[in-house]
């Protein structure tokens, strides 16, 4: 007779990490469903979570390490033959050409996966790699290059205590379609919900009218994308108007208020609301609303990174809570520590992380994957072996046609990931690794983001199928094979490696607990986030005060000026009906990860439509369905017109995470490819934040046309 086991598990997805319940029947996966146990999620888990159990049997999934021959063919192969040939042909090329030579690039999915991204960073850091990729330029950069100017350490993100909040302002965000980000809390519309239930008043910024305030959560502000920093701007410049600020902390607590306030005085509201497209008068009233509530908070999401300004839109997001004294308060904005207090662990001096290279002064760290195609294609030492892990750049990166032309260029690509990818199918060797639900791992995602941290193990929930293996176990074999240490060297007959030894000891010194004591699976609750120690414990600047107007801003301000003198010259080509792309977040799909999934594809979602008002679309002469030519600076695409009158006027939107027209070993995607949006950004220098490499990718503008019809007579 069978077996049935239920197993705790979380999930991984997003930043939540929602307790799940796992099903295995006889050692298969079959059912996940909401952990309704779970202390801190309480039973909440969305379809997409739910939905990993269809990526775990993905027929489509690598399942065995494979190499490509010259001629394109690829064979599979044993472990030991592909780490082998890994090995040499990655020591032939830094023999030639220098450790520089080699780049990598980790994707998204190393965020939720412990052991993965520490065993990849020593992997790397052992090669002695210096050139590093990542999705963070896609999606969050700035985020950490704010933190660390302002508060002293990249971690610190103080996040809304929703639970108190009276005022919540909530920029670049759709909970309904995604969540949060850099905010964890289960079910956030639902806390939404109860929150404006109880009278709290929920505001969102957006360039549309998202989802959420539908569910009778709030109101959307339209705003026009990339033009954050300037709303933000003006509003606090109305709320130093009103006397706003708070003397008592800045007093205590902040450093060059008087920089700050000369930057924002430079942008009152009638001045900017050409520009953002936000009426003074709406600014105002905001601006009266956050001065008369004082449990009033702010978060900001990934619509606010991807623009421009992302650092300096962040930047007065703080500035906001705590200039206004809503920062460490009751109802306002909370650091949260989880089991590991990151905030000291994070502390960085800006000045000191920036160096000069080829294309420029770059901060390091992660380098800005719109180089990546320079790097290899452009450089005076390009790069000739990339290794790419848990990631898709050929997709979400901007600029498609010069990364395959790179790719194609290079001497070495090594993909480790779960599919064969559209930069897999590049590649001259890939190697298949577990998904989550094949490997042990700890929730860490939400350090410092939670609203209510907890500590979460679990075991793999069924052994990997076929050859499939988890990264830090591919990461260890390859430093093997190319003879550097390794968590395999000097084990005793029948002794295991033990990856965890760093965790463990994170875990026991941030919180006591001890990795062992969380074998069962069972969450444990960690202290909720209070106010009162945050300028004690959380600031990490030299002279430990809040600085409001760092120094290493200064090219970044100048910039913002010419900016919006460019913006004000914008304002007056949308008469003539220029439009404005952004990405869109929807609730089918999650990065291209989710490309490959029947059950995503339901209702019809089988491409990604550019979406459109009708006003713009009988402008143009569109209607909905219309196939239509996507044309901008830097690329074209083609894409299916869908009415969307939630859009403000002049912003069209498309989803990411399409585009799958070379990508024939999946099979669903190819079937269903949509178009790649990222095509239509800019690559180069010239693509990305200086401060932060942070990719250019909302706003920009694109030209709508009906697509020429493909007549069928030759
Ligand atoms: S909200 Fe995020 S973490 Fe929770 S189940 Fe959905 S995808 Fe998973």
């Amino acid at each position: 007779m069978g077996t049935t086991e239920q197993v705790r598990t979380f999930c991984r997805i997003c930043e939540p990490s929602c307790g799940l319940v796992a099903q295995v029947d006889d050692g298969v996966l079959v059912k996940l469903s909401p952990d309704r146990d779970h202390p801190v999620t309480k039973g909440f888990a969305c379809h997409k979570g739910l939905a990993a159990v269809d990526l775990h049997h993905d027929p489509d999934r690598l399942d065995h390490p494979m190499l490509r021959a010259a001629d394109g063919t690829w064979t599979t192969t044993s472990w030991d033959d592909a780490l082998t040939t890994t090995a040499r042909r990655l020591q032939a090329v830094i023999d030639t050409h220098g450790i520089d030579a080699v780049a990598a690039y980790v994707g998204n999915p190393s965020a939720f996966n412990a052991l993965g991204q520490l065993h990849v960073g020593t992997l790397l850091r052992t090669l002695g790699v210096r050139k590093h990729f990542s999705s963070g330029t896609q999606d969050c950069a700035n985020k950490f290059v704010a933190s660390e100017a302002v508060f002293g350490s990249s971690m610190v993100h103080p996040i809304p205590d929703l639970t108190n909040t009276d005022l919540c302002l909530i920029i670049g965000e759709n909970p309904r379609a995604s969540q949060a980000s850099f905010y964890s809390v289960p079910n956030v519309l639902g806390e939404m919900r109860r929150a404006a239930a109880r009278g709290a008043r929920m505001v969102f910024v957006n360039p549309r009218r998202i989802e959420t305030p539908e569910q009778g959560v709030g109101d959307t502000v339209l705003i026009r994308p990339d033009t954050d920093v300037w709303f933000l701007a003006s509003l606090l410049h109305e709320i130093d108007l009103l006397g706003g600020f708070d003397s008592r902390v800045l007093a205590q607590h902040g450093a060059r208020v008087a920089e700050l306030r000369e930057f924002i005085a430079q942008y009152p509201a009638d001045r900017t609301a050409d520009v953002t497209g936000i009426p003074a008068d709406t600014v105002c009233e905001l601006a009266q609303a956050w001065v008369r509530t004082p449990r009033a908070s702010v978060h900001a999401s990934t619509g606010i990174n991807m623009g421009r300004q992302g650092t300096l839109a962040y930047w007065l997001v703080h500035m906001l809570s705590f200039v206004t004294g809503r920062l460490d308060v009751e109802g306002g904005n909370l650091k949260s520590d989880g089991f590991y207090p990151n905030a000291r662990a994070g502390a960085g001096v800006p000045e000191q992380n920036y160096v000069d290279t080829e294309f420029g002064r770059l901060r390091r760290g992660s380098l800005p994957g719109t180089l990546l195609s320079n790097s290899i294609l452009d450089s005076e030492h390009p790069v000739r072996a990339l290794i790419v892990v848990a990631g898709n750049p050929l997709l979400s990166i901007a600029g498609e046609a010069a990364l395959r032309k790179a790719f194609e260029q290079l001497d070495l690509l090594v993909v480790i990931d779960i599919y064969p990818s559209a930069t897999a199918e590049l590649a001259h060797v890939v190697l298949p690794s577990t998904d989550m639900y094949e490997r042990d791992d700890l929730n860490i995602v939400n350090i410092g983001t939670s609203a209510q941290p907890f500590a979460q193990y679990t075991q793999a929930v069924v052994a990997p199928k076929a050859d499939r293996m988890p990264e830090w176990w591919i990461a260890h074999r390859l430093l093997q094979a190319m003879g550097k240490p390794s968590l395999f060297d000097d084990l005793a007959e029948g002794q295991q490696p033990d990856p965890w030894s760093k965790w463990r000891h994170m875990l026991e010194r941030g919180s006591g607990l001890q990795l062992d004591d969380l074998a069962d699976g069972v969450a444990r609750v960690l202290p909720t986030p209070t106010p009162g120690t945050f300028f004690d414990q959380q600031v990490h600047t030299a002279d430990g005060r809040v600085d409001c107007c760092p120094p290493v801003f200064g090219p970044a301000i100048e910039r913002s000026h010419r900016l919006f003198g460019e913006a004000i010259a914008a304002a007056a080509r949308r008469a003539d009906g220029e439009l404005l792309l952004i990405h869109k977040r929807d609730a089918w799909m999650h990065n291209s990860w989710f490309s490959n999934l029947e059950r995503m594809k339901r209702h019809g979602r089988t491409n990604n439509p550019l979406g459109i008002s009708s006003v713009s679309a009988e402008r143009l002469g569109l209607r909905d369905g219309d196939t239509v030519t996507v044309t901008s600076q830097h690329g074209e695409i083609e894409a299916v017109v869908e009415l969307d009158d939630d859009l403000m006027e002049g912003v069209v939107s498309m989803v990411h995470g399409w585009g799958h027209r070379a990508s024939p070993r999946l099979q669903v995607a190819a079937a269903n490819p949509g178009a790649n949006p990222n095509v239509l950004l800019p690559i180069g220098p010239d693509s990305f934040e200086p401060l932060s490499s942070q990719a250019h990718m909302t706003g920009i503008p694109v030209a709508v046309r009906p697509a020429p019809v493909v007549s069928s007579v030759s």
